[in-house]
């Protein structure tokens, strides 16, 4: 799998100064929102993202090696900013994606986001450490409040400002045609999501896209410095990438697409006819195996782009996860897979009234939905626990 890439970082119409940074070097890509008086703020996010640029990867697996270099990072910032009076208090975002192996890799503090763009859906991969998002989760606001609230931009999360820095992370399968999407508040607060997979969907281009998220952000006040990274997946070989898997192969093959049908179209009709039949006969099979491979892969297609958009809350060897697919097994073939471990124990979870389904699967709207669920579940195991043993709390 290779990789386009687009980025740009502008100051905005109202900021003296462009506090954002970023990162593009592939397999890794960054974005970074600083925060602090003075210069505070540039020297945060670029000093961040230069502690994250010096990731090697060794053994320990390249999620594990992500996470480890941030809270490096946040080391490095946070002691800068104690030893320089001038930097006390800078802090700084960090949303970072790592590729390797058809792959995505992220890592979250803050409230930058990620994106997925898949199949013409727009889905907001991160959540916001931010205090108005830890009011809608405890229902104390709608969401469409909380876009406009005032005090939005106040962070539960930041580099750079205690040592214990837990961060946020999953792994996601990377289809090609597939865009990922880092991009700081200054987009998100100006741009209406739906605008940006409108964007995103009109420029095939991902340099033009992150160019034209950028000016709808200044062309809607640009009241922030706006920062945008589209990194789009590519076959390998692939010279047009196709938005539609399915439709591409039934309906307008590309050259690799119709390749493939023929190919499997020749070996299917050898096989149920071994002795010699007569020319129609055996062209008859050929069209008839190929009308069922068309319909086997439209429908598998249309499976994959369906279990794409499921996820759900569930128990994985006795520990609770967030699954992407549908908790089905047909015929033994399974629809899901892990995408977000936890340590959160599933049978405690299950002693409670909301979760005893957990085993079958709690159905969540989104990837959002499902990690605000985890939350929830921790949150009330936990009050749990402290119930259990009153004075230790
Ligand atoms: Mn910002």
């Amino acid at each position: 799998m290779n990789f386009r890439v687009g980025s740009k970082t502008d100051i905005g119409r109202a900021r003296e100064r462009n506090e954002d940074s970023f990162l593009v070097k592939e397999p890794l890509f960054a974005v970074a929102d600083g925060m602090g008086g003075h210069r505070g703020g540039d020297v945060a996010s670029a000093m961040a993202l230069q502690a994250l640029d010096r990731l090697d990867l060794p053994d320990q697996g390249p999620l594990a090696a992500l996470v480890e270099q941030i809270k490096e990072a946040n080391q490095a910032v946070l002691e800068r900013g104690a030893a320089e009076g001038s930097l006390r208090g800078m802090g700084t975002t960090l949303t970072a994606m790592l590729a390797e192996d058809g792959k995505a890799h992220l890592a979250h503090v803050g409230d930058s986001r990620a994106y997925l763009l898949r199949d013409g859906h727009l889905q907001r991969l991160t959540e916001d450490h931010t205090l108005v998002q830890r009011m809608v989760r405890e229902g104390r606001i709608r969401p469409d409040e909380a876009a406009r609230h005032p005090q939005r931009n106040v962070l539960t999360r930041a580099l750079g400002v205690d040592d214990d820095l837990p961060v946020d992370e999953f792994t996601l399968d990377l289809h090609p045609g597939d865009r990922i999407v880092l991009c700081t508040d200054g987009l998100t607060n100006m741009v209406e999501e739906d605008r940006i997979r409108h964007v995103l969907e009109s420029e095939p281009d991902p340099q033009s896209a992150a160019e034209r998220l950028v000016e709808e952000a200044n062309a809607a006040g640009g009241d922030d410095n706006i920062t945008v990274i589209v990194v789009e997946a590519r076959g390998d070989g692939d010279a047009r990438t196709a938005y539609s898997s399915g439709g591409a192969v039934a309906t307008a093959p590309g050259p690799g697409g119709a390749e493939a049908v023929r190919d499997d179209t020749a070996g299917a009709h050898r096989a149920p006819s071994p002795s010699p039949a007569r020319p129609g006969r055996r062209r008859r099979i050929a069209v008839r195996a190929v009308i069922v491979l068309v319909v086997v892969a439209a429908g598998l297609a249309g499976l994959r782009v369906y279990l794409n958009h499921q996820w759900y809350v569930g128990d994985s060897n006795g520990r609770v996860a967030i699954f992407h697919g549908i908790p089905a097994a047909p015929l033994g073939y399974h629809l899901s897979h892990v995408a977000v471990p936890t340590v959160i124990p599933a049978n405690r979870a299950e002693q409670l009234q909301p979760y005893r389904d957990l085993r079958d699967g709690i159905t969540a709207s989104s990837f959002p939905d499902a990690r605000s669920i985890v939350s929830q579940i921790r949150r009330d195991v936990l009050a749990q626990t402290r119930r259990r043993a009153p004075g230790t709390g």
